[in-house]
This record gives C-alpha cells, sequence and structure tokens, in this order.
C-alpha cells in the first residue's frame, strides 16, 4: 500500500510505497481509506508544532505518545477491510461497511471515555490517530477500537463523511455548546446575534450548524477575509449576513460587526474557528452584555484585556476542542435527517500523491472549504 509519511517534523513529506497492509489489532479493525481531509493540525504536525504566543511553542515531540516518523491524518472515510478476532460493536459492523473513524481516542479506559466523552478525558498519554499513530494519508489505516467506527448512510458524499470526525465534528461541539444560551438570550433579550470569524473548513461547516440548530429568528453573521469563502456561505445557507474584513483595522472591524448586529450594540456569541489575537480583540470588542465567545482555532493567539471588563459586562469564555464520540454520531444523525445540510459544502479532492502541495495551498490561505486527499488504491471507494 501507498502512505505519506512525516520522517521528520518540517522536512518534505515522504511518499512510500509498496509497505505492508497492517494487520488489525484485536479489538480494533483496518479500514480501507477512501478519503482523508488535511487538517491545519496535519499542517503543524508535520512542522512539528504550534505557537502557543509570546513566541513559546508547543512542541509535539515533547508531549507523551507523540512520535515521527508517522503517517498524517485524522479525518477518514472508508470500508472496513479487516477486523481483530475479538473486536465486537455496540452494532453490526461487517467487513465492507462504509465508516468514518472517530480518531481521538484519549485513554480509552476512563469514566469519560467509555462513556464517549472523550474530549473530556485528563489522562496522559492521550492517543490521537495521525499523531502517536499511523494516520490516514495512507491506502489502510488501523483503528485499535472497534467501537469507534461509525457507519453512515449512503446521502452524505463520502469526501464529506471523511470530514465529519475533525472539522464537521469540532464545528458541530461548537455550535451545539451553544444551543441553550441562544435559547436563553432570544427569551432575556427578545434577540440573539450570533458571529462566525472565519469560513475556511470550520467556519463553513459552522455556519450551516448554526443555521440549523439555532432558533430561526437568530441573526447570524459570517466574517473572513476571502470573498469566495463568504460567497460560499451565502450562496447556500438561508439568512446569512457576510461581512468581509480583508484590509480592515480592528476598529473598523469592530464597528462593522456592531452596527450590523441585530440589537446595534453588539453580538451575543462569537463562533471563532480562526482564535488568532486579532479576532479575539474583535470578538471581545463586539461583545454584547452577557455576550459569550467560543474559540476553537488553534492560530496561536494571545489574549489580553482588563478583567473588570469580563466582570461589568458579564462575559463568558469557552473554549472548544474536537467533539465527543457521542456528538459524532449525533452529527451523522443530523446529517441523515437533513442532507441538504452538507449538499453544497466546499471541498476539493486531490490524489494522495499531493499531500505536501496540498499542505502548503492549507498554508497559503489557497484552499476553500476543505481539501481532501483521495486515497485507497481505486476510484470505486
Ligand atoms: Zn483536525
Ligand atoms: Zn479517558
Amino acid at each position: 500500500m501507498r502512505c505519506v509519511r512525516v520522517d521528520v517534523p518540517g522536512e518534505p513529506l515522504k511518499l512510500h510505497y509498496n509497505e505492508p497492509i497492517p494487520e488489525a489489532p484485536d479489538a480494533g479493525a483496518v479500514v480501507k481509506v477512501s478519503y482523508c481531509g488535511v487538517c491545519h493540525t496535519d499542517v503543524h504536525f508535520w512542522e512539528g508544532g504550534y505557537t502557543l504566543s509570546k513566541g513559546q511553542t508547543m512542541r509535539y515531540l515533547d508531549r507523551p505518545g507523540f512520535k515521527y516518523p508517522c503517517v498524517p491524518g485524522h479525518e477518514v472515510c472508508g470500508v472496513v477491510f479487516s477486523l481483530g478476532k475479538n473486536a465486537t460493536n455496540d452494532g453490526d459492523l461487517k467487513l465492507g461497511d462504509k465508516v468514518v473513524a472517530y480518531p481521538w481516542f484519549y485513554c480509552n479506559s476512563c469514566r469519560a471515555c467509555l462513556n464517549g466523552y472523550n474530549n473530556s478525558c485528563d489522562e496522559v498519554p492521550p492517543s490521537y490517530l495521525g499523531m502517536t499513530q499511523d494516520g490516514g494519508f495512507a491506502d489502510y489505516v488501523v483503528v485499535p477500537y472497534v467501537r469507534y467506527l461509525v457507519t453512515f448512510p449512503m446521502s452524505i458524499p463520502l469526501p464529506i463523511a471523511s470530514q465529519l470526525p475533525c472539522s464537521g465534528l469540532t464545528a458541530f461541539n461548537a455550535v451545539d455548546e451553544g444551543v441553550e444560551f441562544v435559547k436563553s438570550t432570544m427569551e432575556i433579550k427578545g434577540n440573539c446575534c450570533v458571529v462566525v470569524f472565519g469560513a475556511g473548513g470550520l467556519g463553513q461547516w459552522g455556519v450551516r450548524f448554526a443555521r440549523a440548530l439555532y432558533p430561526p429568528e437568530t441573526q447570524i453573521i459570517c466574517t473572513d477575509v476571502k470573498q469566495e469563502s463568504l460567497d460560499a456561505v451565502t450562496s447556500d445557507v438561508k439568512d446569512v449576513v457576510p461581512i468581509l474584513t480583508r484590509n480592515q483595522t480592528t476598529e473598523e472591524s469592530v464597528q462593522r460587526v456592531k452596527t450590523t448586529s441585530v440589537s446595534g450594540k453588539g453580538v451575543d456569541l462569537v463562533l471563532d474557528f480562526v482564535g488568532l489575537s486579532e479576532t479575539f480583540i474583535v470578538a471581545k470588542n463586539s461583545l454584547r452584555m452577557l455576550g459569550r465567545y467560543h474559540v476553537c482555532g488553534l492560530l496561536g493567539g494571545q489574549a489580553d484585556f482588563p478583567l473588570p471588563d469580563m466582570v461589568l459586562h458579564r462575559i463568558q469564555m469557552h473554549g472548544i476542542k474536537i467533539g465527543s464520540f457521542v456528538q459524532l454520531k449525533k452529527l451523522v444523525k443530523l446529517l441523515e435527517k437533513t442532507p441538504s445540510l452538507c449538499a453544497n459544502l466546499p471541498y476539493s479532492v486531490h490524489p494522495l500523491v499531493d499531500a505536501q502541495s496540498v499542505m502548503h495551498q492549507l498554508i497559503d490561505g489557497k484552499v476553500t472549504g476543505r481539501a481532501v486527499l483521495r486515497c485507497g488504491e481505486s476510484d470505486d471507494c
């Protein structure tokens, strides 16, 4: 089989041919990969880490469990190729089933993990597909626990299904954890304004989920520096107000967001899929009384603001990581019920051998929506 591997962080990715197809572990499976999404985290992993703030860097090699060489890729969809001899599943998973793989296994043994809330696990070391073990930039991938495989309906196209375990799920989590807040804001204030920062891989999902899960009268604004990304949102999702923030100062962006907001007083909920200092400042200065800020971008911003502001404006800050396994199943059900939610999601498909150039396009901001690699050695998967 083929795979693309990071041997040494920062050095060119290597394409390997004629690697042996792995064996299924006892409790797991081998999935023949059909498509694998390319995430910013794959870029971070290839580079060796990411900026925390003020020149500090999080290095993967300093974290227990992370290793190189390693095949990146954690947005996997494919077909079950082989099953371990003790692989048991709640359902009736069988060879040939189309599945997505939940890639964030964590410890797989604490109470949170066993109940499907893996993203609340605080045991170390964690276990992630494409970072602590070989991932989906390959024709086949090992999933160590079969219970993390989720089948999905034919109505979800395979390249879109591949995006569910990370970009789809993280965006879903960001929106899902705001549902009760938006409802109560609507009740208290009579209206609610939600702003999505960043219409990239996550933001495209985020806007669609916000429209689907929040009350229909919720105002949704989407900001981005790329007109094409905003066009992809507004042409597909009803009643979204686009704001192009290219070449604007922070203060100009704040003013535009505030004056666009339904109350004229600011924003109730920010979904920040960028995570830069600039987006934080715009978010924080745009928030209205009792405003809430969800951050899930990892682009390395630094937050510095007066704590009294938080008290006086009753600001709530909420970090969003990937979603839980329970949410992945909920997300698949939502898309099964409402296939139109992802019908026009922008994405591009590239051959596995182009993994390196796709990473560069992502770094250069040239990808609209998600870039997805086609794997699996044939075109019929
Ligand atoms: Zn990811
Ligand atoms: Zn755990």
